[in-house]
């Protein structure tokens, strides 16, 4: 029978294989390819939220599902101020087996493995492992996660309040890193279905989730209405103001360009791309970009544009 420990490692080898270390967002069909010395095993739950498998001490794998904006969610998994994510208890029961195969992890402090739904139909989700549980928080019937691998640093940290501020950021930029980024890049490039919103381009490695307002302050995942996809010529055209996006979809290039005479990459890719719509958009209207973000980063574009925009 397969050793538990070892099994949990090689499956977390195995997803960091088979996700280009967490980039790539996987089916069900996927995930259900992971076999342990010859055999398969599940790694993913079908129904409930956490799977804990027969033989082991704690849970392995738990999951959330994907809701597009405005359709709200089985679970709130927030993310707090001190870089540690949140992830609410199943049911009312913290007693229930699965918040208890949860609890035992932490208890060990074993890793686990969380499939973080990026896309219904079909079903994709973003793999964050391994992620260790931190501590319970009893009262709001929750646990704080860690995507971390040093486990020498989990008892400094079940302190909660003696946490040094330089672990609070190191913990920030991993969960930026390896949870925030990569889930919002596979939702932005799932919902545009791989092509760049500005010329249609369909090359995932040359697609870039490009944010509409670039400095805001987060501590979640930003959301699919805060990006557009965009190759990574016009993402960088984009944030440095060379491209603007008027809030109706239309596409403005910086004036003092429209004149610039120069090669084919700013003739086709830029010049006569003025005025044109995008080339792709969202089929759902939720996952549409925000309006007021549109509004803001056009404003923008308008005031660093010098000779401004018709
Ligand atoms: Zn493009």
């Amino acid at each position: 029978m397969a050793e538990p420990v070892e099994l949990r490692k090689s499956a977390i080898a195995w997803l960091k294989e088979r996700t280009s270390d967490g980039l790539e967002p996987l089916t069900r069909e996927d995930i259900l390819d992971f076999t342990y010395q010859g055999e398969p095993f599940v790694l993913q739950s079908t129904q409930q939220g956490i799977r804990k498998p027969r033989d082991f001490e704690a849970a392995l794998s738990f999951q959330t599902v994907y809701r597009p904006p405005g359709q709200k969610r089985p679970y709130e998994d927030d993310i707090g101020a001190d870089g540690l994510i949140r992830y609410v208890l199943r049911g009312d029961n913290p007693n229930h087996p699965e918040n208890r195969g949860l609890r035992q992890a932490m208890e060990l402090q074993l890793p686990l493995i969380w499939f973080v739904g990026v896309a219904m139909v079909p079903a994709r989700f973003q793999v964050v492992s391994p992620v260790y549980i931190v501590r319970e928080e009893v009262e709001l019937k929750r646990f704080a996660l860690a995507p971390v691998n040093e486990t020498d640093m989990l008892p400094e940290m079940m302190t909660g309040s003696a946490m040094e501020e330089s672990l609070r950021r190191y913990l920030r930029r991993e969960t930026k890193i390896r949870l925030h980024q990569p889930v919002f890049r596979s939702t932005v490039l799932i919902a545009y279905e791989n092509h760049c919103a500005v010329c249609n381009l369909a090359h995932p490695q040359l697609l870039d989730a490009a944010h509409i307002v670039p400095d805001r302050e987060e501590f979640g995942i930003a959301s699919v209405v805060d990006g557009m996809a965009m190759c990574k010529i016009h993402h960088a055209a984009f944030d440095g103001c060379f491209l603007g996006i008027r809030p109706d979809h239309v596409v403005q290039i910086r004036e003092d360009l429209l004149d610039e005479v120069d090669g084919p990459m700013l003739r086709h890719g830029l010049q006569e791309l003025h005025g044109k719509r995008l080339m792709a958009l969202p089929k759902r209207n939720a996952e549409r970009p925000r309006h007021d973000l549109l509004e803001k980063a056009f404003e923008r574009f308008r005031s660093k544009a010098v000779d401004g925009v018709a």
